[in-house]
């Protein structure tokens, strides 16, 4: 039985940034997630805005995280095919496993890493246990339940959703290439759409440079992966 004081389960950006946050506080606690590097997902490609980087900010980890993100400096406003307003801008785009990779990199002692699957937990009042798959147990003041849309452990502890809007939102993904020119002319650009009847409230651009080399582009020069709702300049390191 392996002894600790805050046990986190899933190290997604949740279970990760609680990880690093209390390492640097010095709090012993366990991060367990069964993939040692977290693996492709298209979610969340950019960090931007006031109060999401002011937030960001508090957690301490701001600094060293963004360094591998991209800064876009300037993003173009457009609608109706015309440019509105060129607005200095602060979006840093980051692949949500380069972020998740650039947050665990913050992870230090006392708190850990243990690659595996959390298959059992049982509360009480004073220690919690946690089963992972490989047979490990884990004895825990606290718990952090933070593995995402997996409802298994959450309903093994009675944990109840209470869904507050059935309306979902859907975000697409494409890439792209500037044709007859090496380079767009914008940073990033937010495109407003021209009617409600679209029901696409907005494109948006901005640039992320990745590590992978797109098979489709055989030249240095950058591609764009946009998305509707959310999107991304992407170039090559
Ligand atoms: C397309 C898309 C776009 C989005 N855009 C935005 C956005 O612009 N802004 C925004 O704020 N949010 C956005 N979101 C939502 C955002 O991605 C999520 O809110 C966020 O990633 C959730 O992080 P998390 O750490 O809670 O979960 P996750 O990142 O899903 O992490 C859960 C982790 O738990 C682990 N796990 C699961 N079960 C176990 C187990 N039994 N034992 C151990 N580990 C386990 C998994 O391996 C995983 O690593 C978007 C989501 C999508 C899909």
């Amino acid at each position: 039985m392996r002894y600790t004081d805050i046990a986190i389960i899933g190290g997604g950006l949740a279970g990760s940034i609680a990880a690093a946050m209390l390492g640097r506080a010095g709090i012993p606690a366990v991060l367990i997630d069964p993939h040692q590097v977290y693996p492709f997902d298209f979610r969340v490609e950019k960090i931007g805005g006031d109060l999401q980087l002011e937030r960001f900010g508090r957690t301490g980890l701001a600094e060293s995280v963004l360094r591998s993100a991209t800064l876009d400096g300037e993003n173009w406003i457009a609608r109706f095919g015309h440019l509105l307003d060129r607005q200095p801008s602060r979006q840093y785009g980051i692949m949500y496993d380069d972020l998740i990779t650039a947050i665990r990199d913050e992870i230090a002692q006392p708190a850990e890493f243990i690659c595996d699957k959390v298959v059992n937990v049982a509360t009480g009042s004073e220690r919690q246990k946690l089963v992972l798959s490989g047979g490990e147990e884990i004895s825990a003041r606290l718990v952090v339940l933070s593995n995402g849309l997996n409802v298994g452990l959450r309903r093994m502890l009675g944990i109840e959703r209470l869904v507050t809007s059935h309306c979902h939102s859907i975000s697409l993904g494409f890439d792209f290439v500037p044709v007859g020119q090496p380079a767009f002319p914008f940073a990033a650009m937010t495109y407003f759409s021209e009617r409600p009847s679209d029901r696409i409230p907005y494109i948006t651009l901005f640039p992320i440079e990745t590590g992978c080399v797109p098979t489709s582009s055989p030249t240095a020069r950058p591609t764009i992966r946009g998305c509707a709702r959310c999107g991304a300049i992407r170039s090559r390191r």
